[in-house]
């Protein structure tokens, strides 16, 4: 187990013009499970390589352990890593695949021994590991590669999207399973996603980056409920937070085809500005009802337009309605009975709306849904 501690670095490849990652700073906690996420090209794995020595970083320091670890070799830095083509060797038993690394090093027989058949308990895999890896499933194979990882009892462990290969259904056993073992092992973990699902799920703490630049590291409860700016809150949350442009005037927001009203603390946090970004969840808009709005407090606020899609998912209803030029998503309850062409009038609580600066795209007020987590250091 190991503090990892990133102190403003960034990394250049050989002929590229701008940097693959600028000014990542963050100090995990011992054991703490960490999540990167962001799109394709972020620099999510540029930052896994760094941590495992594959890549030199060409800027800050990076420790491991309390240890500077610029120019210490791969072999040398005590991590080990479980990447999403873990390409075991097929002519080797479970077992020979998982000993590998520590015949490799020279441990002792009965020390590797003891390992391999610790690990398996630990992995539930102890019945495979007389067999060869063509005689798996997936996810058995998937379990075999962490076992590869496990048996060198790391300070840390990478891991880079090494769910990918497998089916949904097994992706989402899969990563519980994963959240099971941190737990037990409570080995700082690296873990690359470009799937905010999983990063919700299995985060202590989310680093969320776009461009090579970290926006914001911190947990899951306050990334949703506190975004940094309009990037954030569009990449947390499922489907995507709708976002309108607003005029400011009067205490209430307007566009094409909506007001929303304005209490007190987002008055506040708008200040003079005349024009706002706005973001909406679909989990908090509802259609509108004329005498619980008024109970509410949400008769005030009001989006108008035409159902373009109706995606009934059993446990909610998904609809897309044309709001002016913005397409808004919204869920609403599966016994309410909405059409692909109906007119629809859709509302939320002021207390649910997220607000963001124009220009800069920078967070004005977010949600409190009374259960944020203590602000990250
Ligand atoms: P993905 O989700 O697609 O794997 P990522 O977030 O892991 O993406 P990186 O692979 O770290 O992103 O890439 C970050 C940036 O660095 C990209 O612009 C990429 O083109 C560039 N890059 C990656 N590897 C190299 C390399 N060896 N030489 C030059 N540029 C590179």
């Amino acid at each position: 187990m190991a503090i990892v501690a990133f102190n403003n670095v960034g990394k250049q490849y050989p002929g590229a013009e701008s940097l693959a990652v600028t000014d990542f700073n963050l100090t995990t906690e011992d054991g703490e499970f960490i999540v990167l996420v962001g799109p394709s090209g972020c620099g999510k794995t540029t930052t896994m390589r760094m941590i495992a020595g594959l890549e030199e970083h060409t800027q800050g320091t990076i420790e491991i352990g309390g240890r500077d670890v610029t120019g210490v070799a791969p072999k040398d830095r005590d991590i080990a890593m479980v990447f999403q083509s873990y390409a075991l060797y097929p002519h080797m038993s479970v077992r020979d695949n998982m000993a590998f690394s520590l015949k490799l090093k020279k441990y002792a027989k009965a020390d590797i021994k003891q390992r391999v058949e610790d690990a398996a308990e630990v992995l539930g895999i102890t019945p495979l590991l007389d067999r060869k890896p063509r005689a798996l499933s997936g996810g058995q194979r998937q379990r075999v590669a962490l076992g590869r990882a496990i048996v060198r009892q790391p300070q840390v462990f990478l891991m880079d999207e090494p769910l990918s290969n497998l089916d949904a259904k097994l992706r989402v056993d899969m990563r519980a399973e994963i959240t099971k073992l941190h737990r037990k092992l409570g080995v700082t973990t690296f873990y690359v996603t470009h799937d905010q699902t999983e990063a919700m799920t299995m985060g202590q703490r989310i680093a969320v980056m776009k461009d090579g630049i970290v926006q914001q590291i911190d947990t899951p409860n306050n990334l949703y409920q506190q975004p940094a700016n309009v990037f954030v809150g569009g990449f947390i949350g499922t489907p995507a937070m709708n976002i309108l442009a607003a005029d400011v005037a009067d205490g209430s927001m307007t566009g094409e085809g909506f007001t929303l009203t304005l209490d007190a603390a987002h008055k506040d946090a708008a200040g003079a500005r005349d024009r706002l970004t706005v973001g909406i969840r679909p989990e908090h808009l509802h259609l509108a009802d004329e005498n619980a709005d008024v109970e509410a407090g949400t008769k005030g606020s009001r989006l108008r337009g035409e159902v373009e899609v109706v995606e009934p998912l059993g446990s909610l209803t998904m609809i897309q309605v044309r709001v002016g030029p913005t397409k808004v998503t919204a869920q609403i309850e599966p016994h309410q009975q909405v059409a692909m062409g109906d007119f629809v009038t859709l509302t939320c609580g002021a207390d649910k709306l997220y607000l963001f600066d124009p220009q800069t795209e920078q967070t004005l007020i977010g949600i409190d849904a009374g259960v944020a987590d203590k602000p990250a250091a």
